[in-house]
């Protein structure tokens, strides 16, 4: 059984007006994000938008060109990074080769001048944390990218920081890891009640793990909101496009009989929000169906446009069409969105 872990754990970060250039480069314009007491907050954007300078500024590794953080109301702008509390675990997982699992993760203890019984036993309950009981000997190359991403993470809470930043940690893992290591990682942040800032390009990671996610796109923040709001309501064509599938549709290429009262040009619909119905005369033709378990993906020519459709796959078939098949489009436009077209 694990003794009560020590993180610090318990903060409040507030990012205001930050900004960051590189020569002509914005990497961070005027960003104002607020990240709150044990959320797991993810940075989501496209590569090149400036989730990791974002990062490096929180670590204090850059300082801003303009703005202000605090955390728990304090200004740490001008803290050096050893002085901030803050835990970091990065891509490559930085780990020392020629120190074993062990030596790996007391090394931060060690600096601080701990006794190595004290060391020893706060060692153990972080193995155990991560799930590495019994990996202390090993060495680093011997381990798997999984193994070595606790060990960094490890290495990272032990130091009981008061907010822990993850860069892309999952990224070098493979499909099935990732899935399974992105349960471990939000199973041990809820445990430890640790305010976690996670910077991710993958939406779907995201989507999963995050309490709340702040989109980027070149440079700026476009939406703060939870996994939820992003997905349903999205303020920009930008996160529309970003975040899971959408269908877009002209105001005036919506099939008969579906009105768009809204005055703007771009209708977004959702691929679970399109439905097909078998029907000899329809306009859109099954390209494709492809069936992942509970639900059956398909690709719909409407028109010469290809529509992404999703339907239940129930047992009863009567979603299931064949590649070639003619069918009607119904739109449910109760579920759309809006967008001026540029
Ligand atoms: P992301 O993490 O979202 O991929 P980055 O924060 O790494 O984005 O980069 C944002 C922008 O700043 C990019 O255009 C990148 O080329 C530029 N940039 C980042 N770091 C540096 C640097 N040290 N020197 C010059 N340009 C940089």
């Amino acid at each position: 059984m694990l003794p009560t872990l020590s993180t610090g754990g318990v903060s409040m970060l507030k990012i205001a007006g930050v900004s960051k250039s590189y020569g002509n480069t914005v990497a961070c314009k005027d960003i104002d994000v607020i990240v709150n007491t044990g959320e797991f907050f993810t940075l989501l954007g496209p590569s090149g938008c400036g989730k990791t300078t974002l990062l490096r500024l929180i670590a204090g590794l850059i300082s801003p060109d303009e703005g202000r953080l605090y955390l728990n109301e304090k200004d740490i702008t001008d803290i050096p990074t050893e002085r901030r509390r803050i835990g970091l675990v990065f891509q490559n997982y930085a780990l020392f080769p020629h120190l074993n699992v062990h030596d790996n993760i007391a090394y931060g203890l060690k600096t601080a001048g701990l006794k190595h019984k004290d060391i020893d036993y706060k060692v153990q309950e972080y193995l155990d944390l991560v799930n590495l009981v019994g990996y202390g000997s090993r060495k680093i190359p011997e381990l798997s990218g999984g193994e070595q991403q606790r060990v960094a993470l490890a290495r990272a809470l032990i130091m009981a920081p008061e907010v822990l930043l993850l860069d892309e940690p999952l990224s070098n893992l493979d499909a099935m890891l990732k899935v399974k290591m992105r349960q471990e990682l939000k199973s041990i942040q809820e445990r430890l009640g640790i305010t976690t800032i996670f910077v991710t390009h993958d939406q779907q990671e995201a989507l999963t793990i995050s309490d709340r996610i702040a989109v980027f796109n070149q440079g700026e923040c476009l939406q703060v909101g939870t996994p939820n709001e992003i997905y349903q309501n999205p303020n920009s064509r930008f996160i529309a496009e970003f975040i899971g599938e959408m269908n877009w549709f002209e105001r005036d290429q919506l099939p008969s009989g579906e009105e768009n009262t809204h005055l703007k040009q771009l209708v977004a619909l959702r691929p679970q929000d399109i439905r097909i119905l078998r029907d000899p005369l329809g306009d859109g033709v099954i390209m494709s169906k492809n069936i992942v378990g509970t639900m059956i993906d398909y690709q719909v020519n409407y028109r010469g446009q290809i529509l992404k459709v999703v339907a239940l796959n129930r047992a009863d078939r009567n979603e299931d069409h064949k590649p070639g098949e003619r069918v009607k489009i119904t739109l449910d436009l109760a579920n759309a969105q809006y967008f001026e077209s540029e």
